[in-house]
């Protein structure tokens, strides 16, 4: 692969660049509330307006329709000026732009890209996490021709906030239980919808729990056939990660080089330098991974279980970054100083589990990339 850009590409880093120069919101997102979902509305509606979301997406959606290259340089760019991520709502939107109807795809897209509304991902439940086939939330057929949802969600990000959740439900408690799940688009407002947030470690309240007590959903608001909803939720669980790893990439590396900055004012134990040097490594065997796999995509190919190396890289290098950071700022962290640092510490604890634990992507590499026989 070639790594430069085009002179096209070019371009657009240069004006993407001028952008962000002018419009990188200050400091870092208020924990918890209402201030956190505004400072990210915001920033969202802001990379709208500039015409950064959804470059890869169908104009009639009001993406841009540009190649998948442009998300990574839009990924590569703000994780390098630090600004807040792109607010990641495309691997949700897939799951419509592949399975939702034509009207369901006008009616919600373009929202969903301009901020305008904001969505959750209704899939763990708290006896169902890796083993998602499990879930028990349930979506009753209802006299109206629509359905009745009850049961509970665990670890909802944003749902306090969220306009749409897209769940998974099970609908035919008779089929075997990976065929007997749907997919539904519910309004988080409708009657028999409660969010109540959970406070985390590091003072944030991005999750929730969400508990749904005979929740009308219309039946136009089922995604796909009856019963498709593994599939979708594996679709979309593919794209959770993708261009945007670029962009972790890009982040890790610019707090590698504030890392640096910092080792070289202080003497530093040979362990921490040692565990710096390895960061140093696996930032840079992530960058090169993560071009591989754009590559590939842009040779046609989509997402599928290779993804699970993506997200095992990209959890491997924060995880030991964000720990040599600790080990580098000493006591700091600990007694108050230094916040941002134990944040994003505490908050790389969770990245291991989000999105599907290291241990269920492992088994995926074995079984599904590698063909070895299934654990017992
Ligand atoms: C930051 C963050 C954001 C999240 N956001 C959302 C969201 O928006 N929507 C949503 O639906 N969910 C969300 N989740 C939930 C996440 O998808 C689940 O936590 C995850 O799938 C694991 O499920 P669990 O917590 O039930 O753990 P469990 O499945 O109970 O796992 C517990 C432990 O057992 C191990 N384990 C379980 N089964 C196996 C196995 N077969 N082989 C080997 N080891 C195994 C796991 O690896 C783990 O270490 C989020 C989680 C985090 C941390």
């Amino acid at each position: 692969m070639n790594f430069g850009d085009t002179p096209e590409e070019a371009t657009f880093r240069q004006e993407l660049r001028k952008w962000l120069a002018a419009n990188v919101p200050e400091g870092p997102a208020p924990l918890g509330g209402p201030a956190r979902a505004q400072f990210w509305a915001k920033w969202h509606r802001a990379l709208f307006r500039g015409g950064w979301m959804g470059l890869s997406w169908p104009v009639e959606y009001g993406g841009r329709g540009l190649s998948p290259i442009y998300e990574a340089i839009l990924a590569d760019e703000v994780g390098a000026a630090g600004a807040p991520p792109v607010p990641h709502v495309g691997y949700l939107g897939r799951a419509l732009l592949h399975y939702g109807t034509p009207e369901q795809r006008r009616r919600h897209l373009p929202g969903l890209l301009s901020g305008e509304e904001t969505w959750c991902q209704g899939f763990s439940e708290p006896g169902a996490g890796s083993d998602l086939a499990a879930l028990s939330t349930r979506a009753e057929r209802a006299e109206d021709g629509g359905y009745r949802v009850h049961g509970q969600k665990v670890w909802t990000s944003d749902a306090a906030w969220a306009d749409w959740c897209l769940l998974l439900a099970r609908t035919d408690p008779q089929a075997p239980r990976h065929r007997g799940i749907s997919a539904l688009v519910v309004d988080m407002r409708a009657p028999g919808v409660t969010v109540r947030p959970i406070r985390q470690i590091n003072g944030d309240e991005e999750f929730n729990e969400v508990f749904f007590d005979g929740t009308p959903v219309p039946a136009d608001r089922l995604v796909g056939e009856p019963g498709q909803g593994w599939e979708i939720a594996m679709t979309t669980v593919s794209y959770e990660r993708g261009p945007a790893d670029i962009g972790f990439s890009s982040r890790y590396a610019r707090t590698l080089r504030r890392l640096e900055e910092v080792a070289r004012q202080r003497q530093v134990p040979p362990a921490t330098r040692r565990e710096l040097a390895r960061a140093y490594v696996h930032t840079e065997v992530l960058r090169l991974h993560v071009l591989r796999s754009l590559s590939a995509r842009m040779a046609g190919g989509t997402p599928g279980p290779q993804s699970s190396v993506d997200k095992l890289l990209s959890t491997r290098t924060e995880q030991l970054l964000h720990h040599a950071a600790m080990d580098l700022h000493g006591s700091g962290p600990l007694l108050g100083d230094d916040g941002e640092v134990l944040f994003d510490y505490l908050y790389s604890r969770g990245s291991s589990i989000a999105g599907g634990t290291s241990q269920i992507q492992h088994s995926i590499v074995a079984e599904r990339l590698l063909g070895l026989p299934r654990a017992r």
